[in-house]
């Protein structure tokens, strides 16, 4: 009788022991699916021990139409609502620059765009009914400057709830169409940076935010002058890097300017690649080159350059080179053939 209790009391330790074991063996398995980190982790690479901070080498060669991109993959079918469209500008460029694209693609997209710019002009407001944001950043055409107005629409955009931040300057024409088109073969939950690189090879600078700059990083960045997108869903992962003024304080630690500091926060911190497209153009590169029955596919477009005036797509429109000398309002009757100033029986002419 002791003897079997002795027994009974044994192979219920050992029974439980089993089932403690098996529990534990089952503990991974009934967890649920590891999250998505929400902060990055630092990249691990091997960078030589000192390089030097910037390298610009030679502009990558424009190739004309693109095919319209087939992903696999979520998709997402958008609205202009859906889309917040950042326009740098300053002050001094509201007469030359800005009234362009306002009675040109900006009016197409009112609700959309933010124009971020460095001094008040309640006239321009008033008259045209456009979004003009004030930054108070300083109106020179420093790093810091600069930087500090793409912290203003990093956060007016976070604000927004929009899905989409795209970022232009004051001399690009945003193809409305293309640009949804293109957005809307992603899914804004999505990490995705969109644009053009203005270099054949990723840059490379000091890494002065996760270490002391004894070592470099190496990472792609969109060149600003042709504009670049950015999905909601990566934007709010740049969060700790970008939002309330942490990115002018990310830009002054590296000495990059603002377009690099973005490159740099998406590929270099969050591993994020850069996707690469070519139907974003800046006057960096020979607009002429642009097959003219591709240019209404592209998604931006620019004109000049300090030292170009002809550096402009090229086109049959409703406009001379004299009447019209970027183009953009050829490309706009073209696309929106009924605006009211757009010559409805005047044969093309080009340049
Ligand atoms: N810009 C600015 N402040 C300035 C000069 C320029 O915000 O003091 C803006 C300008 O409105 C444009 C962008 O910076 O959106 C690039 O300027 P620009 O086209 O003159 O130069 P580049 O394209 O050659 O860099
Ligand atoms: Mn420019």
């Amino acid at each position: 009788m002791h003897i079997a209790s002795v027994g009974v009391t044994k192979s219920c330790f050992l029974l439980s022991l089993a089932s403690c074991g098996l529990l534990l063996l089952l503990i991974p398995a009934l967890q649920p699916p590891a999250r998505q980190a929400e902060l990055p982790q630092p990249r691990r690479h091997a960078a030589p021990p000192h390089t030097p901070e910037l390298r610009r080498p030679a502009n990558r060669t424009l190739s004309g139409g693109d095919a319209p991109p087939q992903r696999a993959g979520p998709r997402e079918q958008l609205e202009g609502r859906d889309l917040f469209i950042a326009v740098k500008t300053t002050r001094k460029y509201h007469k030359s620059r800005l009234e362009l694209l306002i009675q040109t693609w900006v009016s197409r997209a009112k609700e959309q765009t933010y124009i971020f710019t460095d001094g008040d002009d309640q006239e321009l407001r008033l008259r045209t009914g456009v979004n003009i944001i004030n930054t108070n950043c300083s109106a020179a055409h420093t790093r810091q400057a600069l930087c500090c107005k793409m912290s203003v629409e990093y956060d007016k955009f976070i604000e927004s709830q929009r899905k989409w931040f795209c970022h232009v300057d004051d001399d690009n024409y945003v193809v409305l169409p293309s640009l949804l088109r293109l957005l809307s073969s992603y899914h804004h939950s999505q990490d995705v940076y969109l644009g053009r690189p203005s270099l054949d090879h990723p840059i490379e600078a000091a890494e002065r935010v996760k270490s002391d700059g004894s070592v470099s990083v190496r990472f792609w960045f969109a060149t600003g002058g042709a504009g670049f997108c950015i999905s909601r869903g990566l934007a709010l992962k740049m969060s700790p890097w970008a939002s309330l003024g942490n990115f002018i304080s990310t830009a002054e630690k590296l000495r990059l300017p603002d377009d690099c500091t973005v490159g740099y926060i998406i590929e270099a911190l969050l591993e994020v690649p850069l996707t690469h497209t070519h139907l974003f153009h800046s006057h960096l590169e020979n607009l002429q080159k642009l097959p003219a029955d591709g240019v209404l596919q592209q998604v931006t477009l620019s004109y000049g350059g300090f030292d170009n005036r002809r550096n402009v797509v090229s086109l049959q429109g409703a406009f001379s080179l004299t009447e019209d000398p970027t183009r953009f309002r050829s490309v706009h009757c073209l696309l929106y053939p009924h605006t009211e100033w757009c010559p409805q029986s005047r044969a093309p002419s080009g340049p």
